[in-house]
């Protein structure tokens, strides 16, 4: 008699968190996806309870043989601390020292991988999308708040918590009025001044409705540039992947460009940036799927790590 269990498909299940929604994929790699769905970020047990569900749903059509996990933060992902894998002090209701890990290993019997939201990303474009075949990467993300993830190896680096490239500090510009960014950590940090919610308090108006020659974006131009400046001085990365809603408006990745180069001010001779800078500085080749795809490519790693 057969063995119906055995031949079910085997699919990875991606969670990827965010502020306003969480996306949830079932897939084993960008050409073989299964379902995808969205769940609106709510508070913690609710959300988590409609991700479960979604699983749980497909239990009896595939087999899940790891889950990935990569989320908003501040996050503990160090493997030995106490707090491993619960959101830290965050301004997310309700969110602030939440087991989101404990929260999926109670109810979903698989090994679970966790990372960062942006490392999850920066891993799914390193192996799937504009960073294939490198050694290391930065992916930074541009929207509701700014965050980095970051490979090195081919592997992304947590160090003693994680990189907060969105906390950089940055020179204000001669040019702007605003005297301080809205980050409520510090004074003129890149989320502070350059995230969307930042800008509309500059300018008072959201990023989407300021049309493409508004001085807003010269401004954004030159305060992104700063922090990648300041990004590529201190880790020398092969490709910086510049994802999140704000880097949708035309022209401002071409600014950023431009920007950088005359800060760099040809300090850093590598031709991949003095005659490259196109493909150096370049958009997500997964386009708004990196953290998705990533999030799979976190079950798979743990998946293959185990053994199983
Ligand atoms: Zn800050």
């Amino acid at each position: 008699m057969p063995n119906f269990e055995t031949e079910k498909k085997q699919y990875f299940v991606g969670i990827e968190g965010g502020g306003t929604k969480f996306n949830c994929i079932i897939a084993n790699h960008p050409d073989d996806v299964f379902e995808t769905t969205r769940i609106p970020t709510t508070d913690p047990d609710e959300t988590l309870d409609h991700i479960i569900t979604f699983i749980k749903n497909f239990q009896n059509e595939f087999q899940i043989k790891a889950i990935g996990l990569g989320t908003f933060g501040p996050l503990d992902i160090n493997k030995k601390s106490p707090n491993y894998g619960k959101i830290s002090k965050t301004t997310k209701p309700g969110w602030s020292n939440f087991d989101i890990l404990g929260k999926l290993k109670d109810k979903l019997p698989f090994p679970i991988a966790l990372d960062t939201d942006v490392n999850a990303a920066a891993l799914g474009e390193h192996l799937w999308g504009a960073g294939q075949n490198l050694e290391s990467l930065v992916y930074l993300t541009i929207g509701t708040g700014i965050g980095g993830g970051v490979i090195i190896n081919g592997k992304p680096i947590h160090g003693l918590l994680h990189p907060e490239m969105g906390h950089l500090l940055i020179p204000l510009s001669p040019q702007s009025d605003s005297p301080q960014g809205i980050c409520p950590y510090h004074n003129n940090c890149l989320e502070g001044i350059a995230s969307g919610p930042a800008i509309e308090s500059i300018w008072g108006q959201s990023p989407e409705d300021l049309p493409e020659d508004h001085p807003a974006w010269i401004l954004e131009a030159e305060y992104l540039a700063k922090g990648l400046m300041n990004i590529i001085l201190a880790i020398s990365p092969q490709k910086i992947i510049l994802g999140g809603g704000v880097m949708k408006k035309p022209g401002l990745l071409e600014l950023i460009r431009e920007n950088i180069l005359a800060l760099l001010n040809d300090y850093v001779q590598h031709s991949s940036i003095t005659n490259s800078i196109d493909t150096y500085i370049l958009p997500p080749a997964l386009g708004d799927f990196s953290g998705r795809y990533g999030a799979v490519a976190l079950a798979s790693e743990i998946y293959l790590a185990q053994g199983v």
